[in-house]
């Protein structure tokens, strides 16, 4: 019943029709992208935008490698992992190279919140408990498992929230869930020591411990291919998202084969689209583009530049937050920095922190304009 031929200025109008308006958009004036590259964003009438935003786009918008990768794949075979492929193979075992042993087990599914999602099912059958601790402010996912480990937006009524950074308060839990630097919270990093605290207090309950790398994982934080390397843990069980894909579909769930095994119980997993070759080839050629162009070094490098510019900034590599003084006030800066070519996201409860999160192809010189940029809008 509706006309699908409108002209282009009424997409805004068009989209209140036909989606629903609890899906937000960005900026007071929305933005009409219309192609990718690198860091930046070209909207309809050619103009640039540097991208602070996009955690996704991880080796850049449209990286020709991984366009290619998944391009070829797709003109040859699209199916799903009950045939031998050799290229989900390959692809677990380079993603478990980057995980300390003994997380070598990969499960593959389509997006973070399907990663949490099967991971709380592990946990749950390996502890046959139920109870879960989450960190208050912390996001995984939109699922209604996920959900109620999501104390972001309204509390959860079926997980113990643990208050910043105090200690998991469990009785017999099934695991604890925990960000190794919390996103939407607004980029926020825990004390030294506390997710090896944390960890001890639920291992002795007889709980999992589970990181969630899907705003934080490959590379981005610099230090570290893994945020929680950082905080000095070994997980058991790690799901990502996000740049697994670099914005195809794709998301990941590796554990133990001890955790692993206890879904071995005759109900089978399985996953229509987790895994197969088009995604297994795009998230090879990730870790590629990760490893050939050194972008955790880079995201290092780049992450220095931009804290030595803004002192007051936190976080690890090109995972930063600004805290400013309002809400009002960083909608304010997010605008102005907008006028100026710059993207940029607020978050945290209060929606007053900024968050720089770029693919991690931004150049020295995006930082150094990003930093006067912002000095001047402040
Ligand atoms: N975990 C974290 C930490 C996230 O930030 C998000 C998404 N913002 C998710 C999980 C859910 O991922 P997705 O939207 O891909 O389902």
């Amino acid at each position: 019943g509706v006309d699908a031929r409108g002209p282009r200025p009424d997409i805004a109008a068009r989209r209140r029709t036909v989606m629903s308006r609890a899906l937000s958009l960005a900026y007071a004036e929305p933005l009409h992208i219309v192609r990718g590259e690198g860091a930046y964003l070209f909207d309809a009438e050619g103009r640039r935008f540097l991208d602070l935003v996009n955690n996704v786009a991880h080796v850049g918008h449209c990286h020709p490698r991984v366009v290619e990768a998944g391009a070829r794949q797709m003109a040859l075979l699209n199916t799903n992992t009950r045939y031998l492929h050799a290229s989900v193979v390959d692809y677990a075992r380079r993603l478990a190279a980057t995980l300390p042993d003994p997380l070598h087990v990969c499960f593959f599914v389509n997006s973070g919140s399907e990663a949490n999602d099967l991971a709380l099912r592990l946990a749950r059958a390996h502890t046959g408990r139920d109870e879960v601790a989450v960190l208050d402010h912390a996001y995984h996912g939109h699922l209604s498992s996920t959900i109620e480990l999501s104390p972001y937006k309204a509390p959860p009524s079926r997980s113990r929230v643990t208050p910043l950074w105090e200690l998991p308060e469990v009785d017999r839990p099934a695991a604890f869930f925990a960000e190794p630097i919390l996103g939407c919270a607004g980029q926020v990093v825990p004390p030294p020591g506390y997710l090896e605290r944390a960890f001890e207090v639920v291992r002795e309950a007889g709980g999992l411990c589970v990181i969630d790398e899907v705003q934080t994982g490959f590379g981005r934080v610099g230090e570290h291919f893994w945020a929680f390397e950082l905080g000095g843990v070994v997980p058991d069980i790690v799901t990502m998202g996000k740049p697994i894909g670099n914005g195809h579909p794709l998301g990941a769930v590796v554990t133990t084969p001890e955790v692993a095994d206890s879904f071995l119980t005759g109900m089978e997993y399985f996953n229509t689209f987790g895994g197969n070759p088009v995604s297994a080839g795009i998230g090879l050629a990730v870790l590629d583009v990760i490893a050939d162009e050194r972008l955790q070094a880079h995201a290092r490098a780049m992450g220095d530049r931009l804290l030595a510019g803004m002192p007051h900034a936190r976080g690890h590599g090109l995972f930063l937050g600004v805290q400013l003084d309002s809400r009002a006030e960083a909608a304010r800066v997010k605008e102005a920095l907008k006028a100026r070519g710059i993207l940029i996201s607020t978050d945290g409860p209060n929606e007053d922190v900024l968050k720089i999160k770029p693919p991690l192809a931004i150049s020295a010189e995006d930082c150094d304009f990003f930093l006067s940029a912002l000095a001047d809008v402040l």
